[in-house]
């Protein structure tokens, strides 16, 4: 068959999607208070209970009254006062008014409410200097929120801004879907933790301190299981805990087709492989599967590939698991300032910097040092070019597709 993508490689869409056909969300849900509910998911519709505002209110700070025959050049005389959380409780007759100020509940019979911009006063005395049209600067009852209806939905992955609207319609404890629990572990023999003095041959191990910042992102539970050794007994031995303990579990390393690469073939004979060998430069190992009811990651060590693949294959899959309603990452276009050529065969993430230029419009710079081993430059990145599987070059001027890094997308 004539593929743009190199043989034997899964493209990355495809295995995206059988990811996630493969995956169960949880269905076991409790209660949290709103304190607690930031990235948490809605199990249940939330209906307001009351509508927002509750009643019509001002927008402004000016003076209402009776709009009917007021017209510009009309006099009335202020008879009280209202400020939010103050109403005035009494009559406005035809020919009053009273001072309101933004919030205030307005009097049943005062509609509308002009700026104070618009008056001239005098002693206990307004003349009216502009046209008057009903409901300016009236906030209306339910203009907001009707009572009744459905302010967050099911599926719902709360951010600050749900919780503000939560928290305002006196909602202070609603029922989510429980947090997954997310295992990680890092294969290597030469990986020794941050803070120890390295021998010949080996290095820090730097991918399980990334992956957890940005699984801190992610409403999930970390266990932490460490560094594994290079032989299939240790693999195994923590695959079988971590099966038991985790909804998901993620390593790094190991997943490749080298000499000390155990981690697909112990997958296989513990659990199953859904796939394994993707389309994708960085992170071309990357294996999917299940350790009995666990989902199994199993990134490749390089530092690059591994956050490239959690970006592109973890994070969507764990927003399927803890029951969000999935949506797509978007893609912007900008216009690229670098040239770029490469052998085609694999959709490729190159780490750039997307901003806008004086014009207001969105440029986009490959960043130099690509290697899957070079985290400095991600470091200096905020976004992906995502370049299609058979392009095998780009040039300055080019509209190209840009994929925001996820934590900027919360
Ligand atoms: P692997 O996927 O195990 O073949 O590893 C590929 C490269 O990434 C090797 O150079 C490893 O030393 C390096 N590497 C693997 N795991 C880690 C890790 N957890 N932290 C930092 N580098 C790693
Ligand atoms: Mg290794």
């Amino acid at each position: 068959m004539d593929s743009c993508y190199a043989p034997g490689l899964i493209p990355p869409d495809i295995a995206l999607q059988q990811q996630l056909l493969s995956i169960t969300a949880i269905d076991k849900t409790e209660e949290v208070t709103i304190e607690d509910a930031l990235y948490r998911v809605v199990a249940d519709d939330i209906s307001a209970p009351f509508s927002v505002p509750m009643v019509d209110n001002s927008a402004m700070d000016g003076y209402a009254f009776s709009g009917h025959g007021v017209t510009a050049g009309s006099q009335l005389t202020i008879v009280g006062k209202a400020l939010a959380g103050h109403p005035f409780e009494g009559d406005v007759k035809p020919g009053e008014c009273i001072r309101i100020m933004t919030g205030a509940d307005l009097p049943p019979s005062c509609d509308p409410v002009l700026m104070q911009e618009k008056v001239t006063l005098d002693a206990d005395q307004v003349v009216v200097n502009a046209d008057i049209t009903l409901g300016q600067s009236v906030r209306k009852e339910g203009e907001d929120v009707t009572a009744g209806s459905i302010v967050v939905a099911k599926g719902t992955r709360l951010l600050p801004a749900h919780l503000s609207l939560l928290a305002s319609l006196g909602i202070a404890q609603l029922v989510a879907y429980k947090t997954p629990i997310v295992g990680l572990m890092a294969t290597g023999d030469e990986l020794v933790e941050p803070g120890n003095v390295l021998a010949s041959g080996q290095i820090y191990e730097s991918n399980r301190t990334g992956l957890k910042a940005l699984l801190a992102k992610m409403n999930v539970q970390v266990i932490d299981y460490g560094i594994i050794k290079d032989d299939q007994q240790s693999i195994a031995e923590i695959f079988t805990k971590a099966s038991q303990e985790c909804d998901w579990l993620i390593s790094s390393g190991g997943v490749s087709v080298g000499d000390a690469d155990y981690v697909k073939d112990v997958l296989d004979q513990n659990g199953k492989v859904d796939f394994w060998k993707v389309a994708i430069k960085p992170g071309k190992p990357y294996a999917f599967g299940k350790l009995g009811d666990c989902y199994f990651s199993g990134l490749p060590g390089n530092p690059v590939s591994s956050f490239v693949t959690f970006e592109q294959f973890v994070v969507p899959g764990l927003r399927k698991l803890s029951g969000a309603n999935f949506n797509a990452r978007p893609i912007f276009k900008a216009q690229l300032q670098s040239n770029f050529k490469r052998r085609p065969g694999r959709e490729e993430y190159l780490r750039a910097f997307v901003e806008n230029n004086e014009q207001g419009d969105a440029e986009v710079a490959i960043l130099p040092g690509q290697g899957s081993a070079v985290m400095q430059t991600y470091s200096k990145a905020n976004c992906f070019i995502k370049v299609p599987a058979q392009v095998a070059s780009m040039a300055i001027g080019d509209i190209v597709e840009v994929q925001p890094f996820f934590e900027y997308l919360q």
